[in-house]
């Protein structure tokens, strides 16, 4: 593609990567990326992402913003509390870069619209903050065949990974697990991932940062995927760890015996509350 002059200055430190480069950049840019959360893992997920081109941006969120977001949430500031997440978010992004189009979407991510919402994107990105929204985007990007760049935060720990099952080849029938094959069944209670447990915000700024140059990686088939991987961050004790995952024979979802076909509601269990 042809880059205009500003689009030149504006990406100089990418395009004198030879990973990326003028043909890694036009990706990006035609790259349409889908963002679950606009809040602490989403806050600089999403302004990386723009910052680096990602073309197309969608947003999912149904929350507001609220005073107790700021600590961590860097995508807004204390004059948009009480405005909708997705409207702060897509005026932020905007005044970062405004060659990118940022899709909002208000809605909470349910079973019903999940693969609805997914539909249009090359990855989706999880920057959600409890356990039945990462067990359902885990199983609607399996079934819509999508990669998933995955993170969670809690107090002072963090993890990544990357999930894309959709591409194991059938004679690798160990590799590239999905969240289920790792995590198991949804908690019982999924109140376990909430709030009251805190988080020290720049956490949030770690391994948002992380889940956007795994976006990219995947984006541009470059380095080493985290897809069969963990990323374990221990903020106090100041380590990372990335530990060998593999794919659960028994997985309901991506196993050879799969029950999981569909996206059934019931199957789902309703957050109560957000970090
Ligand atoms: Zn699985």
């Amino acid at each position: 593609m042809d880059f205009s002059d500003d689009q030149i200055h504006r990406y100089a430190r990418h395009l004198v990567l030879p990973e990326i480069g003028e043909d890694g950049q036009a990706r990006l840019l035609a790259a349409k990326v889908l963002v679950i959360g606009a809040g602490g893992l989403g806050s600089p997920l999403l302004l990386y992402l723009a910052a680096a081109g990602v073309g197309t941006l969608g947003v999912v969120d149904d929350d507001t913003v609220d005073l107790s977001n700021l600590q961590r949430q860097v995508l807004h500031d204390t004059s948009s509390v009480g405005t909708a997440k997705i409207e702060s978010a897509a005026a932020r992004l905007a005044e970062v870069n405004p060659e990118v189009k940022v899709v909002r979407d208000g809605a909470r991510l349910t079973a019903g619209n999940a693969l609805d919402l997914i539909r249009g994107y090359d990855l989706v990105a999880d920057g959600s903050d409890n356990f039945p929204t990462r067990f359902l985007l885990n199983d609607a990007c399996y079934l819509a065949g999508k990669t998933l760049v995955s993170a969670a935060i809690m107090r002072f720990d963090g993890q990544i990974a990357t999930f894309k099952a959709h591409t194991r080849a059938a004679d690798t029938p160990e590799a590239q697990p999905c969240y289920r094959c790792i995590f198991g069944d949804q908690p019982g209670d999924p109140k376990q991932s909430c709030a009251d447990v805190g988080v020290i915000g720049a956490l949030a700024g770690t391994m948002g940062s992380l889940q956007a140059v795994e976006v990219i990686k995947e984006l541009l088939g470059i380095g080493e995927s985290l897809s069969g991987k963990l990323l374990l961050y221990d903020a106090l004790g100041a380590t990372f760890r990335k530990i060998k995952t593999k794919a659960d024979p028994a997985c309901p979802l991506c196993g050879p015996q799969a029950t999981i076909r569909t996206l059934d509601s019931a199957a789902y269990l309703e957050p109560v509350c957000a970090v």
